[in-house]
């Protein structure tokens, strides 16, 4: 009779004090990301001296390298596990300079894995593709590309985005702006139709040729934002320069000012290189076979040096693994860090820790993913897991208030198919959630842009995510419960009229970059 009592009065007492020590513990993991906050130290090593992480880059291994490392400095086990193999490439000095009719230097850069020139560069004239009746035209035509650089781009109307506009123009004016671009931008669809080829498969044909290279420039709507991504040629240079500079050479070619330009782009083949994810691990004390997961990309695009995508997602992860092996050092799950390579060109290596590790995604309690820019978290769906309202809602009440304050929820929501690495989980049947974060003008400035640096980071943001992030993890850790996977049934797709399916998992490119 008395142990009856006596474990009913256990009973009753623990759950207020297990509450108590959830707040104390969100406490402790707020004051260390708060009074000794390694973010700006982390930003700076990993932005501006190991810089772009792209995949089959010195940098990206050069990154690997440094977060083992760092994690080595803190006490936690990492290790760089190869799942595959890239084409080597490393961006070597491009310079673009005017030389005719007067000299300037221009503002661009070769595209990711664009074939180099030798140090003297190229020294050509520009040429425009002109409008023509239809494909046997453009043939007749293309010869004229020959010992050219090929302005590809439909020059902008203007450089301004549409928000300036919206704030200065007249109303009428305005209106006057888009209809005239949008004409424009219309004529050059139907211009490159008739050469029979698409924006993406033209740069070939051009190089077929016998063009010297090709001149683009991706505007990305904002001021001295370009998207910077990959060649798609086998010997010429494929460069992108900012609007400003574009626009000028595209009006000299139209009147006939015969701009004379200068490219050295010196980059290096290096062949195949392995490709890694980096796993680090704080080994659970009671449940050591069940996991919880934090998740970033580590690889990025090379036009700025990928702060925001997925630098500060990054650094979120590495710096809460900081802050849990110092104040939570015996987790009763294990807790791992997946910092991902090559989720750029398809969830790579999410994808390949998935295939290779079934025992670790069968034993996963939680997953945590952030990858969408600096800003503090905003939305947290369930990811269509019938049950997820019950356990994320429970671990969010250890969150302070200033933090969930700003998080709408979405139960039990839909299982994302795409986009970042959670997916890779979620495909798998295994509760992975997207800690989405607010814009702050990430499609337009700084997601695969030039822009994509240091200075972008908000270190308040990135910090609030850091703490909650901690505390998350330490619930989901520490759930006396495991994690339910039921999956809820599916919405209908509004644009389908019909059912959501459930996504299935992929296999990841292991051999990337042959063509
Ligand atoms: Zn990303």
């Amino acid at each position: 009779m008395k142990k009856i009592y006596l474990l009913l009065f256990l009973f009753i007492i623990s759950i207020p004090l297990r509450a108590q020590t959830a707040k104390e513990m969100a406490a402790a993991f707020e004051k260390e990301a708060t009074e000794n906050s390694q973010l700006p130290q982390l930003a700076h090593e990993l932005m501006d001296v190991i810089g772009p992480r792209l995949v089959g880059t010195p940098q990206m291994k050069n990154a690997h390298d440094w977060a083992v490392n760092t994690y080595k400095k803190w006490g936690i086990s990492a290790e760089n596990e190869q799942w595959g193999t890239w084409r080597g490439w490393e961006r070597g000095i491009t310079h673009i300079d005017m030389i005719s009719p007067r000299v300037v230097s221009l503002t661009g850069r070769q595209l990711a894995w664009s074939p180099g020139t030798s140090s003297k560069g190229i020294t050509a004239g520009l040429i425009t593709i002109p409008s023509l009746k239809d494909s046997l035209a453009f043939k007749n035509w293309v010869s004229a590309v020959k010992g050219k650089l090929v302005l590809v781009s439909m020059p902008q109307p203007t450089g301004r985005p549409d928000y300036n506009w919206e704030e200065f123009a007249t109303p009428e004016s305005f209106a006057k702006m888009k209809e005239d671009r949008e004409a424009q931008e219309e004529a050059w669809r139907q211009k490159l139709r008739a050469t029979g080829y698409s924006s993406r498969t033209i740069n070939e044909a051009l190089e077929e040729a016998g063009a010297a290279g090709i001149i683009q420039s991706r505007w990305s709507n904002g001021f001295g934002a370009n998207k910077i991504f990959s060649a798609n040629t086998k010997k010429i240079p494929v460069i992108d320069l900012s609007l400003e500079d574009y626009g000028m050479l595209y009006r000299m070619v139209e009147h006939g000012s015969n701009p004379i330009l200068k490219v050295v782009a010196e980059s290096k083949e290096l062949g195949r290189v392995p490709t890694f994810n980096t796993i680090a691990t704080i080994p659970g004390t009671e449940l050591p076979e069940e996991y919880v997961i934090l998740s970033a990309h580590f690889d990025s695009w090379d036009g700025g040096t990928g702060a925001t995508d997925n630098g500060t997602g990054t650094i979120t992860m590495m710096e809460t693994a900081r802050i849990l092996k110092k104040l939570y050092p015996n987790p009763k799950r294990t807790i791992i860090i997946g910092l991902w390579g090559s989720e750029e060109q398809g969830l790579n290596g999410s994808r390949a820790f998935v295939e290779d590790h079934p025992e670790i995604v069968a034993g996963m309690q939680a997953l945590f993913n952030q990858d969408n820019g600096t800003g503090r978290v905003v939305n947290l769906s369930g990811q269509g897991f019938l049950n997820s309202y019950a356990y994320l809602g429970h671990w969010l009440e250890a969150v302070p208030d200033a933090i969930t304050k700003h998080i709408e929820t979405t139960f039990p929501g839909n299982p994302g198919g795409g986009g970042s690495d959670y997916a890779s989980f979620v495909a798998a049947g295994a509760p992975a959630f997207s800690l989405s974060s607010l814009s702050w003008s990430y499609w337009n400035y700084t997601w695969h842009t030039n822009l994509d640096t240091y200075d972008k980071i908000v270190f308040d943001d990135v910090r609030s995510n850091v703490i909650l992030t901690a505390i998350l993890t330490y619930m989901a850790s520490e759930d006396p419960e495991r994690t339910s996977r039921e999956k809820a049934v599916l919405s209908i797709n509004p644009r389908t009229g019909e059912r959501r399916s459930w996504p299935s998992p992929r296999s990841p490119t292991r051999e990337g970059g042959t063509d």
